[in-house]
């Protein structure tokens, strides 16, 4: 694609970037057809190639952004099927995390929905704050029902928003799981040390995750810990495109990371939720400008494994249980699209005594990603009921996947149990049996 930056305009470092992913699109379309959003609302402009184009728009007029830019680029899912598709290799990641910023920089919306994006990145990644709002949420659940539906509106409101919210708030919550500075050590001789990444939404709605992670890990030999004063990986607020907030706690979590590998040594950083994977993957792209934090940064992202990429490395021995169950493997896409990991999660369940089987249109998003299934609900809503019915035609047991925002979204649909692969892998290594019914 030709562009037409001014020298003036390439001498920000960020324009640069976003004028060579540019140059990169040659138009072909190819993105369009495994873009959730086009496939459900058939508009160029809810497309990658047409998000593209906006963006370039915005960015080579240096235009304020427009409602209607502003629309299209919301109702993006930051799915990364496009990235997949591409032949290109066009970055759309980066760009569209681009222009993000600059339309919370630049535009305003309106003040229902700017106080409800303040609330979201303030709340989502506190764990503390995050519980009592769950709590609230669950006695206020009844309140719903007397609240417009969520269908039907492409354009949400605030109504609708409250109301996806308070869908899905939990009927109870789990216990809090172990703090910030615990240590497990490894039974028997020990044959690495990792850090474990506590996550905010996920160790308040399933802290069974990571002690499955604990106990298979620490059975295999590894040492893990918890470390201190860890905090939000930040893609919460990063997709919201608040990079203020998100480079601030990536940087946070990069100091403390690299003082514990200083102190004990890490050989990993493992991450159970992959949509955090694949920011703190990113870290050293977002802070390739910082003088200070550009290397520590890439130390961190080379240390950043998603937990079945780790367990697959550690070669495990025989499962110890043998279960048959058929499993719908479900690829989250921040797995499958943002870090290119598809077979491990796969192989490793079949290695250990599982039945696996791909859910049709498996490349498509099933609308959690992040906060979108609070922002936009009617989208959301209309990719979960595809994604459940896809499932539903193979018939599975059980539905594994690799990151909680799915598995909260996919459970709202169906009755079928929604586990993470690892409490499963646990499981069958010699850990309990998930909560399966
Ligand atoms: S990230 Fe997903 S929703 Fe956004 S343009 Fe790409 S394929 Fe479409
Ligand atoms: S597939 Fe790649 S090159 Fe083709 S239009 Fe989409 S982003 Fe551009």
């Amino acid at each position: 694609m030709k562009t037409e930056f001014s020298p003036t305009q390439l001498a920000d470092p960020d324009i640069a970037e976003a004028d060579k992913i540019l140059r990169k699109c040659v138009h072909c379309g190819f993105c369009t057809a495994t873009c959730p959003t086009y496939v459900l609302l058939g508009d160029e402009l809810d497309s990658p190639r047409g998000r593209i184009y906006l963006i370039k728009e915005m960015l080579e007029k240096d235009q304020k952004p427009t409602q209607e830019v502003v629309k299209h680029i919301d109702r993006c899912l930051s799915c990364l099927s496009c990235m997949t598709t591409c032949p290109s290799g066009v970055n759309y990641m980066h760009l569209v995390d681009q222009a993000r910023v600059k339309i919370e920089k630049e535009y305003v919306r309106p003040l229902p929905e700017r106080l409800l994006r303040d609330v979201l990145a303030f709340v989502l990644p506190r764990p503390a704050l995050f519980r009592l709002s769950m709590t609230m949420a669950r006695l206020a659940r009844p309140l719903a029902a007397l609240l417009p539906s969520t269908r039907k509106q492409a354009n949400p409101n605030l109504l609708s928003r409250v109301k996806a919210m308070l869908t899905m708030a939990p009927r109870a919550l789990p216990p809090a799981g172990p703090a910030g500075g615990s240590v497990f050590p490894a039974i028997g001789p020990r044959r690495a040390r990792v850090a474990l990444l506590q996550g905010c939404a996920q160790q308040v709605l399933a802290p069974r995750i990571n002690d499955a992670a604990i106990r298979l890990l620490t059975r295999h030999g590894v040492e893990v810990v918890l470390v201190r004063d860890e905090q939000c990986c930040g893609a919460l607020t990063h997709h919201l495109g608040r990079d203020g907030d998100a480079l601030a706690r990536a940087k946070a979590n990069i100091g403390v990371w690299l003082g514990e590998a200083d102190r004990g040594g890490l050989d990993a950083i493992l991450v159970t939720a992959s949509g955090c994977g694949t920011v703190i993957k990113d870290y050293g792209y977002m802070l390739r400008e910082d003088p200070e934090f550009a290397a520590p940064a890439v130390k961190v992202s080379a240390l950043a494994k998603d937990i079945s990429e780790y367990v697959s490395s550690l070669d495990l021995p025989k499962p110890v249980s043998q279960s048959n169950l058929v499993v719908a493997y479900h690829s989250a896409c921040s797995l499958q699209h943002g870090q290119k990991i598809t077979q491990a999660p796969k192989e490793l369940l079949s290695k250990n005594g599982f039945v696996v089987k791909d859910i049709p249109e498996s490349h498509l998003c099933c609308g959690s990603a992040g906060t979108y299934n609070l922002l936009q609900p009617d989208i959301a809503s209309r990719l979960r009921d595809r994604k459940v019915a896809n499932i539903a035609s193979i018939k599975p047991d059980v539905i594994a996947a690799g990151n909680i925002g799915c598995m909260v979204q996919i459970a709202g649909g169906t009755d079928v149990p929604v586990v993470h692969t690892i409490e499963l892998l646990d499981w069958a290594t010699g850990g309990p049996r998930p909560g399966l019914n």
